[in-house]
């Protein structure tokens, strides 16, 4: 079948939800993806930052198979090995306590928000108010629409579920004026992905946890994007000075495969039996493959790659900026990238580049994100970069 029939099909049959870009993919390896026409692309979307170690990693691949043949859901009412093995490295690598396992990001944010009204009615007189931030991106069900601080998001579907304040992001004294005796947590991204990857200052973090710790609520990071060695550490808190109260991951986590996480310390970790739960969540299938994405990325200290990969890229980004004088700005951390432009002229260029061989993702009307996988060489941002050249230059 051509590619123009999968396309008339999934116009015909799809809810009209997803800006598709003209491809249709049929195979992946490492950084590559293949289409249904056998053209070759390098590929810096990356699964929107979820492909952690490529397309299909061998070490994933083999997890799959080894655990799909022995047990591949059993439901929480039964202890499994896959998921308490996952459990424990997490919490051996991070400075969280406790973890509950959900199947995406969004379901493991509603986890956090649950987690810290829980917290509040218990420990906070009731205080159930959570405050977030503009330009952030914390998924799609109602309450995390709701905590996403876009009007594009939020306006289809008013009203809202309440309890949240959206404030300006890299502001602490917006956070102060909006904590009052309501007011349970903070959700923060490390750094805001899907809002146009904004890097915070450096202090904005710490300040914004010590507001919290003085004020008894609970400072909770965002970590579906940023964590799993996106942006240079294992997670972007270590990057900052802090530790959250409560921590939540997905995209990376499972290589490829659908997973969320929540976090927590052991102090706030207040749910009983009952009070939550998931059907999917940690079944022994996707932990398997999470647990040997994870161990790779430890074993292999995959974070430390990412840092020097990530700053050659940005280098190579911002030579490129000096002979586009419509390119305004690089910005990121790690393997989370964002080209600026003051025109319109992202859909363009992904285009372009799709013609060339690359994929690339427009996080805004004038922006590309880039969110290769962890794994991509200096050889592959060489590649990239090059292509990326060649399409601006027709844009002019
Ligand atoms: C993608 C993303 C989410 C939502 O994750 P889903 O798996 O799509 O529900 C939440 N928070 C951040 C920071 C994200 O980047």
């Amino acid at each position: 079948m051509s590619q123009n029939k999968w396309q008339e099909l999934e116009q015909k049959l799809f809810l009209r939800t997803a800006y598709r870009v003209p491809v249709t993919l049929v195979r992946g390896q490492g950084a590559w993806v293949w289409d249904d026409q056998s053209r070759k692309y390098l590929d810096f979307v990356g699964g929107w930052a979820v492909n952690s170690l490529g397309h299909c990693p061998p070490v994933v691949v083999k997890a799959l198979e080894k655990q799909a043949k022995i047990l591949i859901q059993a439901s929480n009412q039964f202890y499994t090995i896959p998921q308490i093995e996952l459990a424990q490295l997490l919490v051996e690598n991070s400075c969280l306590d406790r973890v509950f396992f959900c199947n995406s990001g969004a379901e493991a944010n509603e986890g956090a928000v649950k987690l810290a009204r829980r917290y509040g009615k218990l420990r906070l007189n009731g205080a159930y108010e959570v405050i977030t931030t503009y330009s952030s991106f914390h998924g799609r069900t109602l309450a995390m629409t709701a905590a996403t601080g876009q009007s594009k998001f939020q306006e289809p579907y008013i009203p809202l579920p309440d309890g949240f304040v959206n404030v300006d992001y890299n502001n602490v004294e917006a956070i102060k004026r909006a904590t009052n005796e309501r007011t349970c947590a903070v959700v923060l991204e490390p750094i805001q992905g899907e809002g146009g990857v904004n890097v915070p200052d450096d202090d904005y973090l710490r300040k914004v946890q010590n507001w919290c710790r003085g004020k008894g609520i609970l400072f909770i990071l965002d970590e579906v994007q940023t964590g799993i060695g996106r942006t240079g550490t294992l997670f972007a808190y270590e990057q900052y000075g802090v530790e959250p109260d409560i921590m939540t991951l997905a995209k990376g986590l499972g290589g490829g495969v659908p997973i969320g996480a929540l976090l927590a310390k052991e102090e706030v970790s207040v749910f009983s039996p009952g009070e939550h739960g998931s059907t999917f969540g940690g079944n022994p299938l996707v932990c398997a493959a999470a647990y040997a994405t994870l161990k790779y990325i430890i074993n292999h200290d995959i974070p430390a790659q990412v840092k020097r990969v990530g700053s050659y890229f940005m280098t190579r980004l911002e030579s490129l900026k000096q002979g586009f004088d419509f390119i305004t700005e690089v910005r990121g951390r790690g393997l989370l990238i964002a080209l600026e432009f003051n025109q319109e002229v992202a859909e363009k260029l992904v285009l372009g580049c799709l013609d060339r061989g690359l994929l690339v993702n427009k996080v805004k009307p004038n922006a590309l994100r880039f969110m290769p996988p962890l794994i991509i060489t200096e050889k592959e941002v060489d590649k990239a970069v090059d292509i990326l050249r060649d399409a601006l230059g027709e844009r002019l």
